[in-house]
């Protein structure tokens, strides 16, 4: 009993550096959103994202993600970047948040068109109804299945290849995945499992596919190596522990060459910017969430839903 007691202060220990986590997400991203609006640049919305978050006591799980249109993930500012919001787009915002590496991962969808809100909803709607059938003993294919399902009664279409994902320290996309689909092999979750539910909605066909563009990388793994540029890069980075990071929070100097040069050893990982095939517009809606016996606790809860 004394072991098991001490177990569970520990647990309690970590699920609050998880909340702290989930805290300052919040708060940043109650900030940010109200910059993303048109003609608001979006290296200025990363920054303020990443920076608010550093200056809460936080850090930055992964870049901040600002993905538009048919972009579903992994867009993210380049270093000089001059991009801004336009009227007529739809933004995904989509940031994590570290403390000793347990993270808090949410993502919201902003219509600056005010043509897409049905779409918005469909991610916000079908998130909402996830969350009310999470509990010890669910399976991540009940979990798709209602995520999926709720998607095309909107009368829209789920991003089948992309998903939700356990959370781990420093791992910001550890198993089990989280379908937003049924699927057959379902994985049983459990009372303190930390997962991050991210349905993802779409006028197109339903898919995403790699593009060119690629803005952020991970390291896998370390080997030594000899180019002095190389070198120089693997000690910026080894400071992330293996999660995603931005060209443009590296030093700038000779950076193609030495990511090329760790690249080509198999050390790296790149995210291209995911898009949707058809060019459909998608939306996205995802909070981090606490696995209870009878339910769940949000921890990136937006403020008026509670
Ligand atoms: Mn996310
Ligand atoms: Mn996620």
């Amino acid at each position: 009993m004394a072991d098991r007691a001490m177990e569970e202060e520990e647990w309690e220990q970590i699920l609050d550096k998880y909340r702290a986590a989930g805290k300052i997400l919040i708060e940043v991203r109650d900030e940010a959103l109200k910059l993303v609006k048109e003609g608001e640049s979006l290296l200025k919305v990363a920054e303020f994202v990443e920076e608010g978050i550093r200056a809460k006591g936080g850090e930055p799980a992964f870049p901040c993600n600002i993905s538009r249109n048919e972009e579903a993930a992994h867009a993210t500012p380049s270093v000089n970047d001059t991009a801004v919001f336009s009227a007529d787009e739809i933004v995904k915002l989509d940031f994590g948040v570290h403390i000793d590496g347990y993270i808090a991962d949410s993502a919201v969808t902003v219509d600056l068109s005010g043509e897409h809100e049905e779409l918005v909803r469909a991610s916000e709607i079908a998130l909402n109804e996830a969350i009310k059938i999470i509990h010890d003993g669910v399976t991540t294919s009940e979990i798709g299945e209602v995520i999926g399902n709720t998607i095309k009664e909107c009368g829209y279409k789920p991003v089948v290849n992309l998903s939700g994902h356990g959370l781990l320290r420093y791992n910001s996309h550890a198993p089990p995945t989280i379908p937003n689909v049924g699927h057959k092999q379902g994985i049983r979750l459990k009372a303190n499992d930390v997962i991050a539910i991210e349905p993802f909605a779409t006028d197109g066909g339903g898919k995403v596919v790699e593009s060119g563009n690629v803005e952020i990388y991970s390291l896998l793994k370390e080997k030594p190596v000899r180019m002095r540029e190389a070198r120089k890069l693997l000690g910026a980075i080894r400071k992330y522990r293996g999660l995603p990071f931005a060209r443009r929070w590296l030093p700038q100097e000779r950076l193609n060459l030495a990511l090329r040069s760790l690249n080509s050893m198999g050390l790296l990982r790149d995210y291209p910017v995911l898009k949707e095939e058809d060019k459909g517009l998608v939306s996205q809606a995802e909070h981090t969430v606490i696995i209870k016996e009878d339910g769940c606790e949000i921890i990136t809860a937006m403020k008026d839903s509670g």
